[in-house]
């Protein structure tokens, strides 16, 4: 085994009492920064009967009130913000995937935290001064770009700032400039793989040794397709606006869940219908507060996402406690026919049945009964091997669906590049019930 790498050793490796320690001293100076100036929250305070000094650390973060989007939405644009504004020199915002955007404001020392987090991630998949990151996510008010471009100079990478889009263009570069570690949503790395193929390449062609892909829910059928298509090793990272953008956790080399940075965010798993904190290692809703950030801190932040959190030590050496990937968030979650169903489910089945990513899954409502449809495209291979035994293989495909859901859908298969690829966060289920409602 190499020499184990860290980025700021002292912090990851840090014992977890002395992190502990290191965290309540944190959260005791930001709950008083938060109710001192962001009048919201201090009226959500005032009402749960809570004052700042009744938080001595964290065993007392239970008794904070909850922030929610919607709270977020609620007080769009400046209403959350901490700083005067002369004192911020940023903004992001979320995706608005779920909905109206989230804005996000930053000082410096906000930007340098988050790159930091950023940076951790990168050395942690390998990275270091000698590498060349090409940053393939989205530039712009979208956090994946810039959180990554910032890590990658923190690291003295050599940084490739490509965006999304343009995928022959990206492999030219990759191949041109001799790119080591790519960095994008594993969706788009999917396309990414699939045009070099076209391209004539094989992994084998390619510099690259590792990639950071993050920002969606991707399923470990995925990353053995990425991995082989490109011949690297794909690690996780997770993140939100809300809380900072990407690395708020990152996968270390042992692969077992996201360490989160916990020297900058508590986490914690609650019940999401009743609000109560759960223990450890069982699954809930991740929540985040926010320990150093001035700007933008939010506090007790429901994400929505849905996970397990562990603290059993990890031979990386980091300390820091692991959340498992999150499989979707609540609000992912189709309920179709009383079933609860997540889009991931579908897609480990499509993948492990040798079918491509690229696949759409349209919910529908018709005689008062929920329709299923997923649309699943060929590759070039299958299209023409197999034109004849199409029936038997949407037939087959069905029965494993409803193998793993416990509902029957109806699985249509089309021909090659019929479905729209991602260059970013994949749109992957077409709702239509919502338009009747
Ligand atoms: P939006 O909420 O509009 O999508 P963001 O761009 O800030 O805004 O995305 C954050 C969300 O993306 C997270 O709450 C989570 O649901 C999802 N996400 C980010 N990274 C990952 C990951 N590695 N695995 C699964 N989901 C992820
Ligand atoms: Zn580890």
């Amino acid at each position: 085994m190499n020499e184990k790498r860290y980025y700021q050793k002292e912090i990851e490796t840090m014992p977890r009492e002395q992190l502990r320690a290191l965290q309540s001293e944190k959260l005791v100076r930001q709950v008083r920064h938060v109710y001192d100036h962001v009048p919201y929250y201090r009226d959500l305070m005032d009402k749960k009967g809570v004052k700042p000094e009744d938080i001595r650390g964290v065993d007392d973060l239970h008794l904070l009130p909850f922030i929610s989007k919607e709270d977020l939405r609620e007080t769009y644009p400046t209403g959350m913000l901490a700083v005067p504004k002369a004192d911020c020199v940023r903004i992001q915002s979320t995706s608005g995937t779920t909905g109206k955007r989230v804005i996000a404001y930053y000082t410096q020392k906000d930007l340098d935290l988050w790159e930091d987090c950023c940076a951790r991630a990168i050395v942690a998949a390998g990275g270091s001064r000698e590498d060349v990151v090409q940053v393939s996510y989205g530039y712009g008010l979208f956090t994946g770009g810039p959180g990554l471009n910032g890590g990658s100079h923190k690291v003295g990478s050599l940084t490739l700032p490509m965006s999304s889009g343009n995928t022959e263009r990206q492999i030219q570069f990759m191949l041109d400039l001799g790119a080591t570690i790519l960095c994008c949503t594993p969706s788009y790395a999917a396309y990414i793989g699939e045009t070099l193929k076209e391209m004539g390449y094989g992994p084998d062609d390619i510099p690259l040794k590792a990639g950071i892909f993050g920002a969606e829910p991707w399923t470990q059928e995925i990353r053995e397709n990425i991995e082989n298509t490109l011949g690297i090793k794909a690690y996780d990272i997770y993140g939100l606006t809300e809380i900072s953008g990407p690395g708020v956790s990152f996968e270390c080399e042992e692969q077992r869940g996201m360490h989160i940075n916990e020297d900058h965010f508590i986490a914690e798993i609650i019940d999401p219908n009743t609000g109560e904190v759960l223990p450890e290692g069982t699954k809930g809703e991740l929540v985040f507060t926010c320990l150093d950030k001035e700007a933008f801190p939010v506090l007790r932040y429901r994400t929505r996402d849905i996970c397990v959190l562990s603290s059993e030590p990890c031979s990386c050496g980091r300390t820091h406690i692991r959340m498992q990937k999150p499989m979707g968030r609540s609000d992912d979650m189709m309920i179709i026919r009383g079933v609860n169903v997540f889009p991931s489910q579908i897609e480990a089945v499509l993948l492990k049945k040798g079918y491509s990513p690229n696949y759409m899954i349209e919910v529908d409502r018709k005689n008062n009964s929920d329709t299923l449809d997923v649309f699943v495209e060929l590759t070039p291979e299958q299209f023409a091997d197999t034109v004849r035994e199409i029936s038997a293989m949407e037939r087959s495909l069905e029965s494993a669906i409803h193998t793993m859901i416990g509902i029957s859908p109806k699985v249509r298969l089309v021909a090659p590049k019929t479905i729209a690829r991602s260059e970013g966060k994949a749109v992957r289920v077409v709702d239509k019930r919502k338009l009747h409602d």
